[in-house]
């Protein structure tokens, strides 16, 4: 049976988890070879024995040596999806220098990188896909305490429409992707610190859940579908625009 992105090949950084993980499973279940990576060996271990399809490889989005290894391994790829990302909690108050590097290195230096580094071999293939993993915390909507998480996930939203511009002619494709509030484990550690100030777990959820007017929050693979959308050609008219997967938060 043909997917979506049947015989194209995909790399996604932060896949042991979350939304990466959702990803590299979805990617593959559509037919793509993904190479999956992430800092997680145990994770993406797992990982592989989910899905056929998928082959995987640590890889610290923030050492360059390890990008330029993984760009030998994996040749050219037709997707790029850059998911890495970190939640700092608090106000430019509670921000230092140290945190603020911290999550501009993981949450958008790196995608930087990342592209630097697969770009010109995609380029001389005549195009492909590249996705951003932004948030809709960002230059679409304020939210309390995520000052530095804003920031970073904003200048996401820049880098993918300069991409989309100068590469366009070249049949580069770039897109962001902005979640709401999505059930992945680092969303349950948010959840059970918030919950250790205002008396439990149940208490906590339920005020992530009270930010959608859908009253739900999204499992990872609802934003997966969507990057499988970008991934593939059925979106081929689609580049640099922000695609807000919020269940109404933002409006
Ligand atoms: P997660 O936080 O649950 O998992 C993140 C993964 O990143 C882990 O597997 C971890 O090992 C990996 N990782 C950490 N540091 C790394 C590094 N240096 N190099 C490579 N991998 C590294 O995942 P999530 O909640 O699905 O978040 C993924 C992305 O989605 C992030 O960019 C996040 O900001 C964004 N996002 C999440 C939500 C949400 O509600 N969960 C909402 C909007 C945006």
């Amino acid at each position: 049976m043909t997917g979506r992105v049947t015989g194209k090949t995909a790399i996604v950084t932060a896949a042991a988890a979350g939304i990466g993980r959702a990803s590299a499973i979805a990617l593959a279940r559509e037919g793509a070879k993904v190479f999956a990576t992430d800092i997680d060996a145990e994770g993406l271990a797992s990982l592989e024995g989910e899905q056929p399809g998928i082959e995987s490889f640590t890889l610290n989005v923030l050492e360059p040596d390890e990008i330029d290894a993984a760009v030998k391994r994996v040749g050219t790829p037709d997707i790029l999806f850059n998911c890495s990302g970190f939640v700092h909690h608090g106000t430019i108050l509670d921000c230092d220098d140290a945190a603020w590097d911290f999550s501009f290195n993981l949450n958008l230096k790196a995608h930087y990188r990342m592209i630097r580094a697969f770009l010109p071999g995609m380029i001389a293939n005549g195009g492909g896909s590249i996705i951003n993993m932004s948030s809709v915390v960002s230059s679409i909507k304020g939210t309390p305490n995520r000052f530095v998480y804003g920031a970073t996930k904003a200048g996401v939203i820049g880098l993918t429409r300069a991409i989309a511009t100068d590469f366009i002619k070249d049949g580069i494709r770039c897109n962001a992707v902005c979640p709401g509030t999505i059930d992945t484990p680092s969303l349950r550690q948010r959840i059970t610190e918030l919950g250790k100030q205002m008396g439990g777990y149940d208490k906590a959820r339920e005020v992530f859940i009270a930010r959608q007017p859908t009253g739900q929050l999204a499992g990872p693979e609802e934003v997966a579908a969507v990057v499988v959308f970008l991934a593939s050609d059925e979106s081929s008219f689609v580049t640099g625009q922000t695609h807000i997967v919020d269940g109404g938060w933002a409006l």
